[in-house]
């Protein structure tokens, strides 16, 4: 069985980095296991369909067509294959009308992942991120908006551990840390996979 293990965290969390990080540790150690971000691949999806926009605006648009591309980008993930696979994405997108689940049950059934993880952080430590991620169009920099972007996160984490059976662990991302946070994940990717870590 395909191993799938779901890394999400409010943006500006310092997922990417983190992941950047573990995908470091996993090559050291001569581990195969493949990084898809999710936004990436609907960010695809949308310019194959002829609309090239920023990856901040996908959250944007109307939201029958996120929800139609977000199912289609569940279904290239899991065509991609490979035996372990991490997936980087959001549990809550705040779009115009409020939060999209990043998992709805049919994206969930898709992907059948094995295991979420929730990279968290300080509201403030997110809130300065934010501010520093040029390359980002985050318009939301309040520490009280963090604080409930978070509590979102969580919220629907557990709405999907409830449907898809699965256990949620939240990892720690300490500012200067992110080596720490990456071996915490990949223990825990090769506990899921029933293999010393
Ligand atoms: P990121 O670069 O990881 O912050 O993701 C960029 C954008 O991709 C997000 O702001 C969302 O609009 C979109 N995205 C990522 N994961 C999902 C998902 N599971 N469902 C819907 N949209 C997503
Ligand atoms: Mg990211």
């Amino acid at each position: 069985m395909p191993l799938r293990v779901v890394v999400t965290g409010t943006p500006g969390v310092g997922k990417s980095t983190v992941l950047e990080e573990l995908s470091r540790l996993a090559e050291q150690e001569s581990l195969r296991f493949k990084i898809v971000n999710f936004g990436t691949v609907m960010n695809s999806l949308l310019e194959a369909e002829g609309m090239k926009i920023h990856r901040d605006m996908i959250r944007r648009q109307d939201l029958n067509l996120q929800k139609r591309i977000q199912l289609e980008a569940a279904e290239k993930i899991v065509k991609m294959g490979g035996e372990v696979t991490v997936i980087d994405t959001h549990l809550a997108i705040k779009t115009n009308l409020g939060y999209l689940p990043g998992l709805p049950e049919k994206v969930l059934k898709r992907l059948e992942p094995n295991l979420i993880i929730m990279i968290e952080a300080e509201p403030a430590e997110i809130e300065e991120r934010r501010k520093r991620d040029q390359d980002r169009m985050r318009i939301e920099n309040e520490t009280s908006e963090v604080s409930t972007e978070l509590e979102w996160s969580r919220r629907m984490a557990a709405a999907c551990s409830v449907v898809a059976g699965i256990p949620v662990k939240t990892v720690k991302n300490v500012e200067g840390q992110r080596l720490k946070a990456a071996r915490e994940i990949l223990s825990l990717i090769m506990e899921v996979q029933g293999k010393d870590a």
